[in-house]
């Protein structure tokens, strides 16, 4: 449960959102703290891309969405810009530009219009790719990448930006799983330094180190609740419907299929 003084980074107020004429999303309600790691959970096409654009302001929605307590739409689109870093679900385009160029975009909303890069620019690109590993491909083209090299370059330019709010659709898509950890161990810091991380993801074992799990299932909020909870996991279950089971490993929890049993030939 939150705490009274807890602040909200984002939250939505019965936000209802179609495609089309097809509604997706339905009377979404949420608060999602900031400082903490939220990861987003559901079946595949339960709406879990749809509402984290509806988060980032990409789709327009019936209902409210408030950053830092204010509608989003109210806030002027470069500072809004500077809050909330975004990153797609399989995002094409800039295949000729240099990663490097890639990660500062990033930094586009803190700049002058035509402003060469500042010191603080380069420096906060810099960082960025070396935190995801990317730093060696700084001078490759972005269309001349593996889909996990792609992929860093891409979580850099996120990085970049330095906002206090980032929302990545399926983050660890084609990473491996050093690159996986590595991703881990950059939103446990940015969590650290007082960020607040969205992250959907199909990967449930990854999914459990985050602090709170937002589990989606049909255009609905079905749970929202800390990772170690076992009512958490029990709702979990329940979105996969019941073919899939929480065990503890390691002092960790994991998720996994049920595999009907092989028949061997030997
Ligand atoms: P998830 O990310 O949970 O897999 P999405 O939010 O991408 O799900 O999609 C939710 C539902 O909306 C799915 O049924 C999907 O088929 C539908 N949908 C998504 N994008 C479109 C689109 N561009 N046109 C029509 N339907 C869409
Ligand atoms: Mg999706």
């Amino acid at each position: 449960m939150l705490h009274a003084m807890q602040k909200i980074a984002i939250g939505a107020h019965g936000v209802s959102a179609s495609i089309g004429n097809t509604p997706i999303l339905h009377d979404v309600d949420l608060q999602l703290s900031a400082g903490r790691w939220c990861a987003i959970v559901g079946p595949n096409g339960a709406g879990k891309s749809t509402l984290l654009r509806v988060l980032a302001g990409l789709l327009p929605s019936d209902g409210q969405v408030l950053l830092q307590g204010r509608a989003l739409h109210d806030w002027p689109a470069r500072e809004r810009a500077r809050q909330l870093a975004w990153l797609g679900q399989a995002e094409t385009g800039g295949e000729d530009l240099l990663a490097w160029d890639v990660a500062m975009l990033g930094r586009l909303p803190h700049r002058a219009w035509l402003a060469a890069p500042s010191e603080h620019d380069h420096a906060a690109v810099a960082q960025a790719l070396r935190a995801t590993q990317a730093w060696d491909l700084r001078a490759r083209r972005l269309g001349e990448l593996s889909g996990g090299e792609r992929q860093r370059v891409l979580l850099a330019r996120v990085l970049a930006t330095e906002a206090p709010l980032l929302l990545m659709d399926e983050p660890l898509a084609h990473l491996d799983p050093p690159h996986q950890a590595d991703w881990l161990a950059t939103v446990r810091a940015q969590v650290g330094a007082g960020a607040t991380v969205v992250s959907v993801l199909h990967e449930l074992t990854m999914a459990l180190l985050a602090d709170d799990l937002l589990i989606v299932k049909a255009g609905r909020v079905l749970h929202h609740g800390p990772c170690h909870d076992p009512v958490t996991h029990r709702a979990l279950v329940a979105a996969f419907d019941g073919r899939i089971a929480v065990h503890p490993v390691q002092g960790q929890w994991i998720a996994l299929p049920h595999v009907q049993e092989l028949t061997h030939a030997d």
